[in-house]
């Protein structure tokens, strides 16, 4: 079969790796029918080191099951299923919590030797294939898969930031990036009420976006002029709940600081250092810092009702489709800010 493997940095390739097949009871294999780019993909497309091995790239998917083993009981060929980034087993004490990134057998799609296979490509091993697959009605709407996509990962990370961050009716929210999970994080926000929603994002034609997807104000500026102009918005203090939906020390040091005293800070952006910048001030400012990786798992079952009527559509984040042939340079096409989200239809 064909999957996207990255080599190293800046070099992702089609290649002919072996098929996905079934090897442990509680496997199934599915056939993608759809696959996207994601902003998180781009941290190994600009830093892969060789010596950490080639990997087959995609951790976000909609697919038909194609074989199942013999333990599974919940999925049967022919289903059409969203992937979650993470397989977990769905009964552990985290999964029943619905945390379950937490999963005691979780694992993540797409990273490499330590995780497993990638979903940039023809078909996809799918371990604790019970807990990990959700089923979607078989005569979905075609028209409303790049939004069923979404849930596999971006919408489910954004929702999972306005959570954390405790976003509430009438209360005010600053999202910290205007990537495809900044965008979704608005639609959260939006979702849940909140009254005024600042986006802070440097991209025109996505904060344009974020406004139609509920944004109130848009904030170009970086740094300390951010911060200045975040708290100018909110009455001088900052914001109640604030989305950090980009990782680096620079995007969480304004994510701390735009946030108001005793507001929260939701971090979904993966870190891309050890230590948390805007540490001392989170702390005399009594902001409560929470996030980590998104159980999109247990967030599909409350959104996909808003999906499916239409009152959230957070597959307007794709700005680009290709075949499998195209991987290569919609990672190009990302990674130069020319392309919002790429999606892949193998
Ligand atoms: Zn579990």
């Amino acid at each position: 079969m064909r999957a996207t493997v990255m080599h190293a940095a800046g070099d992702v390739r089609v290649e002919d790796v072996p098929d996905a097949k079934i090897e442990q009871p509680n496997d199934a294999v599915i056939r993608i029918t759809r696959a996207c780019i994601c902003g998180s993909d781009l941290w190994p497309y600009k830093s892969l080191d060789p010596a950490e091995g080639a990997r087959i790239m995609g951790h976000e998917a909609i697919g038909v099951v194609e074989e199942i083993g013999g333990d599974v009981t919940n999925l049967r060929k022919g289903d059409l299923v969203v992937m979650p980034f993470a397989s977990s087993d769905g009964t552990c004490e985290f999964c029943r919590d619905g945390l379950q990134t937490e999963c005691v057998h979780r694992g993540f799609f797409g990273v490499g030797a330590e995780g497993f296979g990638g979903a940039q490509a023809e078909a996809l091993r799918i371990p604790n294939a019970d807990g990990t697959l959700y089923v979607l009605a078989a005569d979905s709407d075609e028209a409303l898969m790049p939004s069923l996509l979404t849930l596999a990962d971006v919408m489910g990370t954004g929702h999972h930031a306005a959570v954390a961050s405790n976003v509430e009716p009438g209360k005010s929210v600053a999202v910290v990036g205007d990537g495809a999970v900044g965008l979704c994080g608005v639609i959260a926000a939006k979702r849940l009420g909140a009254e005024q929603i600042i986006v802070l994002g440097r991209h025109a034609d996505r904060t344009d976006l974020a406004r139609e997807l509920g944004a109130t104000d848009v904030v170009a500026e970086r740094g300390e002029e951010a911060v200045a102009r975040v708290r100018e918005l909110t009455g001088g203090f900052g914001a109640h709940s604030v989305l950090e939906c980009v990782g680096l020390d620079a995007s969480t040091q304004t994510a701390v600081e735009v946030a108001r005293p005793g507001g929260a800070v939701g971090r979904v952006g993966v870190p891309q250092e050890e230590t948390m910048a805007g540490g001392r001030g989170s702390f005399y400012a009594n902001v409560t810092i929470a996030g980590g990786p998104a159980p999109v798992r247990a967030y599909i079952e409350e959104l996909l009702p808003d999906i499916l009527d239409g009152a959230i559509e957070p597959g307007r984040v794709f700005d680009r489709t290709v075949d499998l042939g195209g991987v290569p340079d919609g990672y190009r096409a990302m990674n130069e800010r020319e392309a919002l989200k790429v999606m892949v239809r193998p």
